[in-house]
């Protein structure tokens, strides 16, 4: 082990206060950020679990890694969700008098369509 990947490498965190590993050190539980969005995950708000360091441009680059047990799927609409949306707009553009689905919104001060508002 290198002096470098030595001072890098505080896997209970006693010295950097959270875990800390050499790049490509660190055990298959956590993940960075991308590594995440690459899986369809996000952090859910959790705090960094631990970090990465290595010599970098610049001196030392530090990486945050967040727990995939606390990860969870981004949010997507999900086929349901998109039913739902549907159904919601297809809603506001029937009308409830004459129940045909007009291409606008229903007017709400009108409360039916412009053809039965015009048949008036
Ligand atoms: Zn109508």
């Amino acid at each position: 082990m290198s002096r470098i990947r030595a001072a890098y490498y505080d896997p209970e965190g006693d010295r950097y206060g959270i875990p800390t590993y050499w790049w490509r050190g660190a055990p298959a539980c956590y993940a960075t950020r991308r590594q995440l969005r690459d899986r369809g995950l996000r952090p859910a708000g959790q705090p960094i679990a631990a970090q990465i360091l290595w010599r970098g441009i610049g001196g030392t680059r530090v990486a945050y890694l967040y727990r995939l047990d606390l990860a969870r799927p981004k949010r997507t609409a999900t086929t349901r969700q998109r039913a739902a949306i549907d159904r919601a707009l297809l809603a506001r553009r029937t009308c409830p008098i004459c129940r045909r689905v007009r291409p606008y919104y229903i007017p709400r001060s009108l409360g039916e369509c412009l053809d039965c508002n015009e048949g008036r």
